[in-house]
């Protein structure tokens, strides 16, 4: 089962690589960007962050927040500010905020999601989720380093840079960055946009997802940067059915491990974007030691 996803590439791909990632692509993405409407739509975007993470999360999206909102010298694209709200493995969304969590959901392909619910009529996202899915990572192995052999090439243990890496890439989808590259095959950038075997070596946001947000959304006034006043100005609701259209779709979904990328239209006048990252090489459940 844990190979479930190999099975799959390798039954409908050629090269098990293709079935989900593009080669080498810098935006290929790009047409299907999910922004967050700021209010002017420049100025940067500020954006609330909601904790739902139990504790052993939590430090990790301190970190994460505070590098994405540092930026690189005068390219500040973002401030966010992080709510600290009830544990939440569901992660019900909350409109106009990006709400991050944490649980057990079994065996579903991925090791962490993003998950936005799009507007139709303007394109720009009502609210987001991410899940990080502690099936694959409830036992991490804190040796800094150790590499497996898996087939023909070599990936990296579940240690704690996974979590590392999944935080920062999951957070960029939050932003609306899409990948700087697919390929985990090739060389790493030393950004966590760019997929990998080694998360260890792709821990940051770099200054090129810095460009594209800069691009996106301009630079937060450095005035602002520490006081969050300009929050995502999104407030109309959805009706309880277009909730629980939502809601099916996204539990489809995130339980088909054939689906990574998507888009799903929903009959309520909004789409839905996920994102997922993987699980491959040495994300395979570990055993618990009781
Ligand atoms: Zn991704």
């Amino acid at each position: 089962m844990i190979f479930s996803l190999l099975n799959y590439l390798t039954k409908n791909s050629e090269n098990p690589v293709s079935a989900f990632v593009h080669p080498s692509d810098e935006y290929s993405l790009q047409k299907q960007l999910n922004l967050w409407k700021t209010p002017t739509g420049v100025g940067g975007l500020e954006l609330i962050v909601e904790n739902a993470l139990d504790q052993r999360w939590t430090p990790y999206l301190e970190e994460y927040v505070t590098r994405w909102s540092d930026g690189y010298d005068s390219i500040v694209p973002l401030s966010l500010q992080i709510d600290r709200i009830e544990i939440d493995p569901t992660c019900k969304p909350s409109l106009g905020k990006l709400k991050v969590c944490n649980g057990n959901y079994g065996d579903t392909g991925w090791r962490g999601i993003n998950i936005a619910l799009i507007d139709d009529t303007d394109q720009f996202i009502r609210h987001s989720v991410i899940q990080f899915n502690d099936y694959y990572t409830n036992e991490v192995d804190l040796t800094p380093w150790k590499a497996i052999k898996y087939g023909d090439f070599w990936g990296q243990l579940n240690d704690e840079s996974q979590l590392k890496y999944t935080m920062c890439h999951e957070l960029g989808h939050g932003f609306g960055l899409p990948h700087t590259d697919e390929n985990m095959w090739n060389r790493n950038t030393g950004e966590c946009m760019d997929f990998t075997r080694f998360p260890r070596r792709n821990l940051s946001p770099g200054r090129r997802n810095f460009d594209r947000l800069y691009q996106l959304y301009g630079s937060v006034p450095l005035k602002r940067q520490t006081n969050l006043r300009h929050r995502v100005p999104y407030h109309r609701s959805l009706s309880q059915e277009a909730m629980a259209e939502y809601e099916k779709t996204i539990q489809n979904v995130s339980e088909d491990p054939s689906r990574m990328e998507c888009r799903v239209d929903l009959a309520n006048g909004n789409h839905v974007m996920i994102h997922k990252l993987p699980t491959l090489v040495g994300m395979a459940p570990l055993k618990r030691r009781r």
